[in-house]
C-alpha cells in the first residue's frame, strides 16, 4: 500500500495522484501546486489543498507519522498545549492568544496604518530573544521589511526596556532563589535580528526561497516577521490570478518553514475598507483568495481612542478581543 493511498482524500483524487506517479508524501510535497495540478489534471485549488494536507502531515513530525498511525488526538492536544509561544509584552493580548504568538504556525496580523503592526513586529523580534531562564525561547529573529518601516532606534528603545525588565526579574530570582543572573545587553538583541530589506516582489520571492537554507545555517531563528506581506503585490501586480498563485505558494513555504524549524511566522498585512450590507467593514488586503493561507489571524482596530486586537481566525482559540497600548517601552496592557 502506498502512502498516497492512505491519505484522507477522495478515492478518485488518490487514484489520479497514484496514476501520475505521486505515490509518496515526499513526491507530492516536493512540487508546486501549479505542477501538481497539471500532472494530476485537477484544479489548482484542489492541488493547493492537497499540498496543504501533505505538508501538515509531513511537517507535524518531520515524518509521515499520521499515516503510520503513530499520532493520536491525545498527542495532538498535548503538542498544541506545549507549543512554545512568544510573549507580546501585553498580558491581555497574550491571554487571548493562548499565551502568545505560537511557534510552528503562520499568524497573520492585519490592521489600518498606524494601529501598531510594525511595533508588534519589532516587539516580537526582541521578545523572541528572552532567555529560557526568564521563561522565553532564547531565539533570534528574521525581519523582512518590504515597506521600509523598521526603525532601528525604536528597536533599541524596546530592547533597552526588555533588558531592564529581565534584570529586575533575574535580580529578584537571584536574591530569593539564588538563580543565575542573566547578562544580556540591548546591543546583543539588535545583533540577533537579521534584517532584510526587499524592494520588489521578485526580491521577496527570491528571499523566501532562500530562507530554508538561511535558517538551516542559523537554527536559533525562532520568528520570521514579514512587514508587510502584501505591499509589493498590491503595488506591482496586474494579473490577479497569477498574484493569488504566487502568494499561495509563498504561504505554503512559510507553513513548511514554521513546521520544519518550529518557529513562528508572523505576516503583517494591510486592511482595506469594504462596503457591504450598508456599512463599511475592514477587510484584509488581497481578498478572499488569500484568507485561507494562514493558520491564525489577528485583526487590530481602533475603538474610540483605544487599540484592540481581535482573534479573527484560529483552529484552537476562541474569538476574543483584548485592548493593548503602545508606550515608549513597547507594547503593554
Ligand atoms: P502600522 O505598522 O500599523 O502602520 P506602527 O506600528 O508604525 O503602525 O505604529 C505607529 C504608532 O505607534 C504611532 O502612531 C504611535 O502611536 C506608536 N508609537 C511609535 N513609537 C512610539 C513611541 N516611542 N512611544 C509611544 N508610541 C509610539
Amino acid at each position: 500500500m502506498t502512502e498516497t493511498s492512505r491519505l484522507p482524500l477522495s478515492s478518485s483524487i488518490r487514484g489520479k495522484l497514484i496514476s501520475a506517479g505521486y505515490t509518496s508524501l515526499s513526491s507530492i510535497s516536493s512540487v508546486s501546486s501549479t505542477d501538481l495540478a497539471r500532472d494530476v489534471n485537477i484544479t489548482e485549488a484542489e492541488a493547493f489543498d492537497i499540498l496543504k494536507l501533505v505538508n501538515q502531515i509531513s511537517g507535524s513530525n518531520g515524518s509521515s507519522s499520521l499515516i503510520n498511525g503513530a499520532k493520536n488526538a491525545w498527542d495532538m492536544l498535548h503538542e498544541e498545549e506545549s507549543l512554545p509561544r512568544i510573549t507580546t509584552s501585553c498580558s491581555d493580548l497574550d491571554s487571548i492568544l493562548g499565551g502568545g504568538i505560537s511557534c510552528r504556525d503562520v499568524t497573520e496580523i492585519g490592521g489600518v496604518p498606524g494601529i501598531g503592526k510594525t511595533q508588534i513586529g519589532i516587539q516580537l523580534s526582541v521578545n523572541v530573544q528572552i532567555p529560557r531562564e526568564c521563561g522565553g525561547l532564547g531565539g533570534k529573529a528574521i525581519y523582512i521589511d518590504t515597506e521600509g518601516s523598521f526603525m532601528v532606534e525604536r528597536a533599541l528603545q524596546i530592547a533597552e526596556a526588555c533588558v531592564e525588565d529581565m534584570e529586575e526579574y533575574t535580580g529578584y530570582m537571584h536574591k530569593h532563589f539564588k538563580a543565575n543572573q542573566v547578562q544580556m545587553k540591548p546591543n546583543d538583541i539588535l545583533e540577533n535580528i537579521f534584517y532584510f530589506r526587499v524592494c520588489s516582489y521578485t526580491e521577496q520571492i527570491a528571499l523566501v526561497n532562500h530562507l530554508d537554507k538561511f535558517i538551516s545555517e542559523n537554527k536559533d531563528v525562532k520568528v520570521v516577521i514579514v512587514d508587510s506581506i502584501t505591499f509589493h503585490f498590491r503595488q506591482d501586480f496586474d494579473d490577479l490570478a497569477q498574484r493569488t498563485r504566487v502568494l499561495s505558494e509563498m504561504a505554503l513555504k512559510f507553513m513548511k518553514l514554521a513546521k520544519k524549524f518550529s518557529l513562528a511566522v508572523v505576516l503583517l498585512n494591510q486592511v482595506t475598507t469594504k462596503y457591504t450590507e450598508g456599512s463599511f467593514q475592514l477587510a484584509l488586503a488581497l481578498g478572499d483568495s488569500w484568507s485561507h493561507s494562514c493558520t491564525n489571524r489577528v485583526i487590530l482596530y481602533w475603538n474610540g481612542d483605544e487599540r484592540y486586537a481581535y482573534i479573527d481566525k484560529s483552529p484552537s482559540l476562541p474569538s476574543a478581543s483584548a485592548s493593548y497600548t503602545i508606550t515608549s517601552r513597547g507594547l503593554r496592557n
